[in-house]
């Protein structure tokens, strides 16, 4: 199967917003082994989306348009479709009864135009909204299909996910199913040269690296019969990954390191409290986005100058003096410092060159030392980052210490 993807909306001309919708949707038709052989973006005038939209059913079978699907005069996307492809607009009675409890929902009156939405293409699938009123539909013509989603790209991509991807599947008579598996600790290429053995020459189950700041990740997907021997082979196929690169994983299910680590800390019950230098607060703030994570971190310090570390972790101003503020010894004073302050089962602390100045020969820009300190001591950590401006360095340094933390984590296990 072929598609070719049409976001309307002059605004995306203009270049007032980004057409984020059609990357979305060729991701998206990717996974379902559809190729996407052509992006078109075209202004809310009629005469030019007949001729799009025309041209586009002319050559794949498939075509995906995005906006337009609103109750407004300018929202068109319905009606010419309609009648490039020769059916009548009917009323949708779940469409109209939805709408309507969408108003209610909110609070808000319902005015005539948004009646408007709820006429559908006669003999559409249509895909109810529910999170925004416009429904989406498929609609087929002969070995053509239309297939329209509504512009908000929140709106497109719940509709995505939960409507067009089951009908999709359903059409191709195939099952597809997919696992992203994300890596701390390894580069893209590194990764891609261990696996070669196992990438190269596959059909089925098919690979695919990324590389993302600081991390990578691997695409397993397989395109057979039925979901059950999709879900084997690319099963399969992860055992066989993990038993090279399997060190270096961790996640299967694309989650974040941040969520992981964090969901492994309050699995193990330890308390935490973490001294940051150079990353100003990020770790705390990056752990803190996981819910639940109040049960067992309780402070964190930002301890900036020397006279921070030496008032809040008790930094002595002679172990700062001998080796300088970024150094292994600091850190680990800091991590054991912070856990004696707050009281708690262990500490994490940073302390790095975020740069832009500040970098000498021995302590380049991009450099942090960092530590993790219980009961038994502290382990050090140097993370040697390629400078990627302050915040890119800040980011970065944010990982390693969550990948730290991580592994300090899985080793306590055992
Ligand atoms: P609405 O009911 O909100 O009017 P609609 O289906 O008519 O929905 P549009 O009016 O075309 O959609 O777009 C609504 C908003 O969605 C736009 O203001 C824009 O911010 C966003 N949007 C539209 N198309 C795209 C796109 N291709 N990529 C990213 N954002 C988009
Ligand atoms: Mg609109």
């Amino acid at each position: 199967m072929d598609a070719s993807i049409i976001a309307v909306g002059t605004e995306l001309l203009f270049g007032q917003v980004v057409n984020t919708n059609a990357a979305y949707i060729s991701r998206g038709l990717q996974l379902l082994g559809v190729d996407v052989l052509y992006h078109y973006t075209v202004g809310d005038n009629p005469g030019r989306m007949r001729d799009v939209i025309g041209r586009a059913l002319s050559e794949t079978s498939i075509v995906v348009l995005s906006g337009g699907l609103g109750p407004t005069q300018d929202d068109l996307t319905k009606e010419i479709l309609a009648e490039v492809m020769g059916v009548r607009l009917v009323p949708d009675d779940r469409a109209l009864h939805e709408i309507e409890s969408f108003f209610i929902r909110i609070g808000r009156g319902m005015t005539d135009n948004n009646r408007k939405q709820a006429m559908m293409p006669e003999g559409a699938a249509v895909f109810y909204n529910t999170c925004g009123t416009a429904p989406g539909f498929a609609l087929e013509k002969g070995e053509r299909t239309a297939i329209a989603l509504p512009g908000p790209p929140s709106e497109l991509s719940v509709m995505f996910e939960a409507s067009v991807i089951p009908y999709l599947e359903g059409r191709s008579g195939y099952a597809i199913r997919h696992r992203m598996l994300r890596f701390y600790g390894i580069g893209e290429s590194q990764l891609e040269t261990d696996l070669r053995g196992l990438i190269g020459g596959q059909t089925d189950p098919t690979f695919a690296t990324y590389a993302k700041e600081g991390e990578c990740s691997l695409r397993i997907a397989s395109k057979r019969r039925t979901l059950w021997e999709a879900e084997e082979a690319v099963a399969r196929a992860e055992e066989d990954v993990l038993a090279v690169v399997g060190h270096y994983m961790y996640s299967d299910s694309d989650e974040e390191l941040c969520t992981v680590t964090a969901r492994a800390l309050v699995d193990s019950g330890l308390t935490l409290a973490s001294a940051e230098s150079c990353t100003g607060g990020l770790f705390a703030s990056a752990l803190v986005s996981f819910p639940g994570v109040s049960a067992v971190f309780d402070r964190g310090y930002i301890t900036y100058s020397n006279e921070a570390k030496e008032q809040d972790l008790g930094v002595s101003t002679a172990l700062i003096d001998k080796h300088g503020a970024v150094s292994g010894e600091v850190a680990a004073a800091m991590a054991s410092g912070a856990r004696e302050a707050a009281g708690t089962d262990i500490g994490i602390s940073v302390t790095g060159v975020a740069g832009p100045d500040g970098g000498t020969a021995g302590k380049p820009v991009g450099l942090a030392w960092m530590a993790v300190a219980d009961a038994s001591g502290a382990i050090t950590y140097k993370y040697i980052g390629v400078d990627k401006g302050r915040d890119g360095n800040r980011r970065l340094t944010v990982l390693a210490m969550l990948g730290m933390l991580r592994r300090y984590l899985l080793d306590r296990k055992g």
